[in-house]
């Protein structure tokens, strides 16, 4: 039976407050590796919502029929706060109303899984920093924390905290991730970061990082939210508990080993807009391109011959994500172009883009 709670965040103005629901499955036997699943940090990013909604029916049979080998936490909707937040019928969902912090930065970073220390719902601090102090609450102790988002228009992909890797192919071969960016320094207290914190002292040869998985999921873009992907999604998630024996499950087959190579935060181009305009895309994500090759045009003054600027690969490489949105203001973030070698104009190498 599938245990339902409502977490209740006080909101910071009389007369509000936020409701957050929580799943949880027991396991039977003891053991195995407990699992913490969140999507909708930035509460407009879906793919990862729908992809859970498919994969409680398969937790709640597992559960069932006694398969279920470790703890597993679901929250398919982390973020309330951001879920209501609209602004002339668009919704924003990524950055806090109320202090522009992004939701998903500021997580606090323990030495330990020791939450006792973090502040309660009756704490005098605004909502979002109990809400961020709730969610480490419920995923630390897990020993696979995944945290799915999405980007704009992307590839599917992973961030993995570089002692993860190469012990997390697993994840990426279950999710068929087309690539994994690992990182190392800081993220700036993303809830990855937050997640791996108490682990960070661990040499990396300690056997504990083959037992834990903590990262990021980038479940594509923002338009892939179809019932297909749900299914596909659910059912990559699910074999990754399957393979690290979550679930038990003859039937399903462990993945088969990821082909790529994981890609240094520090090899990713954010290709940025030169003038301000419209963008005409000559490459979408997926496409491998040369060093030079036109990915965009920015059409800064239209109708003039001199009206537009292009904007070149700054070194050979693959598209993983591109902008959404065909209009860009000067120095915005057109595309990401995963690399071979270090990128010469990276703004932060370590930031998490997530
Ligand atoms: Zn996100």
């Amino acid at each position: 039976m599938v245990e339902k709670t409502v977490e209740v965040v006080r909101g910071d103005t009389p007369g509000t407050e936020w409701r957050l629901p929580v799943l949880r499955f027991r396991a039977t036997g003891g053991g195995a590796p407990s699992a913490y699943l969140q999507a909708a940090l930035h509460a407009n990013e879906l793919p990862g919502v729908v992809a859970l909604h498919r994969l409680v029916p398969m937790l709640a049979e597992a559960e069932r029929d006694g398969r279920l080998l470790g703890d597993v936490t679901v929250v398919p909707h982390a973020n309330p706060i951001a879920a209501g937040e609209h602004l002339f019928s668009e919704h924003m969902g990524r950055f806090s109303f109320h202090s522009r912090t992004n939701y998903n930065r500021d997580f606090p970073l323990l030495d330990t899984t020791d939450t006792s220390g973090l502040p309660g719902d009756d704490a005098p601090v605004a909502a979002e920093k109990r809400l961020k102090a709730r969610l480490l609450k419920l995923a630390l102790g897990a020993d696979l924390v995944l945290d799915l988002h999405c980007d704009d228009e992307s590839l599917n992909y992973i961030y993995v905290p570089a002692p993860f890797w190469p012990h997390m192919r697993d994840l990426a071969a279950s999710l068929g991730s087309e690539a994994v960016l690992a990182w190392r320094d800081s993220s700036d207290g993303a809830f990855e970061e937050a997640a791996y914190a108490p682990y960070r002292a661990l040499p990396d040869d300690d056997p504990d990082w083959r037992r834990l998985a903590v990262t990021t999921v980038e479940l594509r873009g923002r338009a892939d939210v179809s019932p297909e992907l749900a299914e596909a999604d659910a059912l990559g998630l699910y074999r990754f508990l399957v393979a690290r024996g979550t679930i038990r499950d003859e039937g399903v087959e462990p993945p088969a080993e990821w082909p790529g190579e994981a890609t240094p935060l520090d090899n990713v181009e954010m290709i940025r807009a030169p003038v301000g305009g419209a963008i005409l895309f000559h490459a979408r994500p997926g496409d491998r391109v040369e060093e030079g090759q036109l990915v965009a045009t920015v059409i800064a003054s239209p109708g003039e011959a001199e009206g537009e600027v292009a904007v070149t690969a700054p070194q050979a490489g693959l598209i993983l994500t591109r902008r959404s949105q065909r209009s860009t203001r000067v120095g915005e973030d057109l595309m990401k172009l995963l690399g071979s070698r270090p990128s010469a104009t990276v703004k932060k190498p370590g930031a998490l883009e997530s």
